[in-house]
């Protein structure tokens, strides 16, 4: 038996809590453990079956236009788990890093008029979030996205095969490209695939062999896969050259997606360290560069930023 807490905002601005108590079928899911997952050795197989619950720990569900990469314009309902491993200099959502103890829920697609309820939340729950976003002919996919939503493949691997029978929509990843043990757990799931690929110069990570190995698995399950790097006045073109040549190596009919970073809010900064967008002239040369050794490279800025949107 599983207690889920919602969150009510009073008019006066007080919270009241109901409790509701949901009965679930505890399956072969599992969830994660944040400070496992925070020092690198987080494994699914590492988790005490007897611990094991069919929840998930999130930030957010809401439906809204996707802004970056091949489905740039699409119309999503956007999962956000909690929890990264990862610590890119430029990241805007270090609000995700740790799993917070309450998550929103849109009440009706695109309202922003969003539900406080507690977390982690159970997988049975979570369907009913993503049915109520799900209105007749209105998304073109839903996004998982972070955090890093492969800290969440255990539940996933549940998740998601229900979630597609029921709305009938492709499932699109979104992720840093390093940890393709748990991807294998939920590769014939997915439609589609955003990967990060980190640039050390620019985020301070450095993944280049597991890229290489998440590339080659979404290619053998002929998963549709595009690469998102993210490009900054730093950034190294030697890495980027070694980025073209570890696609290009695998096959040129991967997209290459340079997105210029969007400078940080004071808000949102959490380095001492300026990440400053490229000037124009680096862009162009970067991108010449890169496409001496692949196919297909591409400039695309974070859109939604630009329309004001989630
Ligand atoms: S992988 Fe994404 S969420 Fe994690 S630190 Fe990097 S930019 Fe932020």
């Amino acid at each position: 038996m599983i207690k889920h807490k919602l969150l009510v905002k009073g008019n006066e601005g007080e919270e009241k809590q109901l409790r509701l108590t949901i009965e679930i079928k505890v399956k072969n899911s599992f969830s994660i453990v944040p400070h496992l997952a925070r020092s690198h050795c987080y494994h699914p197989m590492n988790v005490k079956k007897t611990t094991l619950k069919p929840e998930a720990r999130l930030m957010e569900i809401f439906s809204a236009i996707q802004g970056e990469g091949l489905n740039v314009g699409t119309r999503q309902i956007f999962i956000r788990f909690a929890i990264c491993d990862l610590r890119c200099h430029f990241c805007d959502s270090a609000y995700t890093w740790t799993a917070p103890s309450t998550c929103r829920i849109e009440r009706s697609p695109g309202s922003r008029d969003f539900e406080i309820h507690s977390n982690p939340v159970p997988l049975s729950i979570l369907i009913e979030w993503v049915q109520r976003q799900n209105l007749p002919s209105l998304h073109d996919s839903i996004s998982l996205t972070g955090g890093e939503p492969l800290l969440h493949a255990p539940f996933l691997r549940e998740f998601l095969p229900e979630v597609r029978a029921l709305t009938n929509l492709p499932i699109y990843l979104e992720t840093g490209g390093h940890r393709p043990e748990q991807l294998k757990l939920i590769l014939p799931y997915l439609d589609s695939v955003g990967m990060d690929l980190k640039l050390p110069s620019v985020s301070g990570e450095s993944y280049w062999l597991e890229h290489s190995q998440f590339l080659q698995l979404c290619l053998d399950a002929n998963i549709n896969v595009f690469i998102k790097i993210i490009v900054s006045q730093d950034t190294d073109p030697d890495e980027l050259k070694r980025s073209a040549s570890l696609v290009a190596e695998l096959s040129q009919e991967i997209p290459i997606f340079l997105q210029p970073v969007t400078p940080l809010a004071e808000n949102q900064k959490f380095s001492q360290l300026p990440v400053l967008a490229p000037l124009p002239e680096q862009v162009l040369e970067w991108q010449a560069l890169m496409k001496q050794i692949a196919k297909q490279v591409r400039v695309i800025p974070q859109t939604h930023k630009m329309l004001n949107q989630m």
